[in-house]
């Protein structure tokens, strides 16, 4: 049998020779957008911060003070030690931005999306989800053990007829979707989402990642869980929804049951920037703004959030392109498979409150002069 390592290294051959070999790149946050890369000051295009709120000085002073009030970390599970005041605090909060009777702060996204799927549903059931969903709705439906199947991006007649064909030979039925989807900054039917899983006695989940703080339109979602790490700038993950559902959370998930709190710290932050958020909406339509400048000076089709991905299919181009705007000053991500289908790499664009205009027109210079657009999938 070979060494441990002599497989490892086979396997990060294998990724490398696909254009697929991912390293993290060391960055120095500036002040936002700024941040300093190989010793070079770049305009970031990188940042889930949309509104801005990460450096914000009562997001930073509330944290700092809960750290000196409360210390350095949550010390244990939350049934274990206890429920922190912050908690109570933030939950409310949510439920309140949600219109929901309650709400639950985990760990993180992630870890909410794998305790709450696998809390309601298993192998008796059926999860209908859509084709572009972020990889961890996808490992919580793994893990729950129900059937998944995935339906066309925003198809409404190919769910239809997936519910058609499967729907009755499963107990249970979750359809899953994303309030703005994370790579591609579109925006499903919720409503047809919704009439859909009535109609078909099914419930639905939406995962309002990159939605929280953007976008305040009513959800009809059963179950609707997000991160507490994009636009709120801090860190953790949330479910809101009814009573039940928040009770069968602290009963029956997994990722929350078994996994340490959230340091005192880094709620408080989160307190804090959901108080921003609804004090100052004004931060959230400059960040969409920018992001439709970005598209009217492009040409692009209308942004639809703060995210707008240039897709450029091949893995091997764009990399070359995002070197050559790092080159330029631009730091933006390149983004390939497995975090995007075959065929559909791109660059991810992400603005927020605090780009300038002057900064957007620069990047749009930069994109225009390279002629890259011509090589564009859409
Ligand atoms: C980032 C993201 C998550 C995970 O949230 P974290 O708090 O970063 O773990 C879940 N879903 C979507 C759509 C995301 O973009």
């Amino acid at each position: 049998m070979p060494a441990l390592d002599i497989v490892l290294k086979a396997r990060l051959e294998e990724a490398a020779d696909k254009g697929l070999r991912r390293k993290p790149r060391a960055v120095v946050p500036l002040k936002a957008p700024l941040a300093r890369v190989q010793g070079k000051e770049l305009i970031s295009f990188c940042s889930n911060d949309y509104l801005g709120l990460s450096q914000h000085p009562q997001v930073l002073e509330a944290s700092a003070q809960a750290l000196r009030d409360y210390g350095a970390s949550a010390c244990a599970s939350r049934l274990v030690s206890g429920n922190h005041p912050l908690y109570a605090q933030i939950e409310e909060q949510l439920s309140s931005m949600k219109h929901t009777e309650n709400a639950c702060v985990f760990g993180s996204g992630y870890l909410a999306n794998l305790g709450v799927i696998s809390a309601v549903v298993d192998g008796a059931d059926l999860i209908l989800t859509d084709r572009l969903s972020h990889a961890c709705m996808i490992d919580g439906a793994h893990l729950s053990g129900a059937t998944l199947k995935r339906f066309k991006h925003h198809d409404m007649t190919h769910l239809r007829s997936l519910l058609d064909a499967h729907r009755s030979q499963y107990r249970y039925c979750l359809i899953m979707t994303e309030t703005v989807f994370s790579m591609d900054g579109d925006r499903p039917p919720l409503n047809d989402l919704s009439k859909l899983a009535e109609q078909y006695d099914a419930w639905l989940m939406t995962d309002d990642a990159h939605g929280l703080g953007l976008f305040t339109d009513k959800n009809p979602a059963h179950i609707q869980m997000g991160t507490l790490s994009k636009a709120a700038a801090s860190y953790g993950g949330y479910v809101c929804g009814s009573d039940e559902l928040i009770e069968c959370l602290f009963n029956f998930s997994r990722s929350l049951l078994f996994s340490t709190g959230l340091p005192p710290a880094v709620i408080a932050a989160s307190v804090a920037s959901l108080k921003l958020m609804k004090d100052q909406p004004e931060l959230a339509q400059k960040a969409l703004s920018n992001a439709a400048l970005f598209c009217r000076l492009l040409d692009l089709p209308e942004a639809q959030s703060t995210i707008v991905p240039i897709i450029l299919k091949s893995e091997e181009l764009t990399l070359k392109v995002a070197a050559q705007l790092l080159e330029d000053g631009f730091f933006v991500s390149a983004i390939r498979p497995p975090t995007v289908p075959k065929d559909t790499s791109r660059l991810r664009f992400a603005f927020t409150a605090l780009h300038t205009h002057q900064q957007i027109e620069k990047v749009v210079e930069g994109i225009k002069a390279h002629g890259w657009l011509e090589h564009s999938g859409d």
